[in-house]
This record gives C-alpha cells, sequence and structure tokens, in this order.
C-alpha cells in the first residue's frame, strides 16, 4: 500500500486540480514543473501501488489503461509520438510515492539527454 501522497489528495479532490483525461480507474493532469512542452502525470486513482513494479505485477490491465490514457493524450496534445517515464525509486529521481506516468512530447531534437 502507497503512504499518502499529493497525488492522493488530488484524487480526493483536497488538492483542486484540472484533469486532461478521467477513466473510471485512471486520471491525468499537468505536471506542476513542466520539464518538456508537454509534461503530463497519468496516475491510478487507487492509492495501493507505490510504484511501476508493484502496479504491473498487481494489476497489470490498469498499467495497460494508463498506457492507453498516454496515447490518447499525446495524440491530443502532441504529435501522437511521446515518451513515457516511470521512476521507480528515491534513487532514480521519484519523489511522489504514488505510481504515475510522465508523458514527455514535443522536445526538440536532442533535448532528451539528462532528463
Ligand atoms: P517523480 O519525481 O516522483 O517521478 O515525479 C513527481 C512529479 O510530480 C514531479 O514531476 C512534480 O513536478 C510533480 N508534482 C508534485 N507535486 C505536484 C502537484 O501538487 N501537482 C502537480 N500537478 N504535479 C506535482
Amino acid at each position: 500500500m502507497a503512504a499518502e501522497t499529493v497525488f492522493g489528495k488530488i484524487i480526493s479532490g483536497e488538492i483542486p486540480t484540472t484533469f486532461l483525461a478521467e477513466t473510471d480507474r485512471v486520471v491525468a493532469f499537468p505536471d506542476i514543473n513542466p520539464q518538456a512542452p508537454v509534461h503530463i502525470l497519468v496516475i491510478p486513482k487507487s492509492t495501493e501501488y507505490a510504484n511501476v513494479t508493484e502496479l504491473a505485477a498487481g494489476d497489470p490491465t490498469l498499467l495497460a489503461e494508463m498506457v492507453a490514457v498516454a496515447k490518447q493524450l499525446a495524440a491530443e496534445h502532441a504529435n501522437g509520438e511521446y515518451r513515457l517515464i516511470f521512476n521507480n525509486g528515491a534513487s532514480v529521481g521519484q519523489t511522489v510515492f504514488h505510481v504515475h506516468a510522465h508523458i514527455i512530447a514535443n522536445l526538440e531534437e536532442r533535448s532528451l539527454v539528462g532528463f
């Protein structure tokens, strides 16, 4: 079980957030500190999974739903191409321990280095 996080507060409405996409089990919203022209977070509404490893083992269908939402958002906000980043652990940059995918798109050529 993931500990209470800022994303749990976004899902509960405690932190008001405009959702760019929502399904029964997934929401997406802009990252508050964007690292690319398109930088959107996709998260499950469930607070059960702290990272993608736990999610893949526990509910692969939910992981697939997150990817489907990412595909849809990349078509709406970019040219359909996107990077999908899951930081998995503090030492590789994970700061929020509620599983989330970063959708990164509309990058300039060679701007991938360092992120
Ligand atoms: P991580 O480093 O855990 O992979 O990514 C967490 C992301 O959540 C960061 O990119 C950070 O900017 C974003 N973030 C943290 N707090 C908030 C918030 O309150 N609202 C939104 N929209 N994004 C947040």
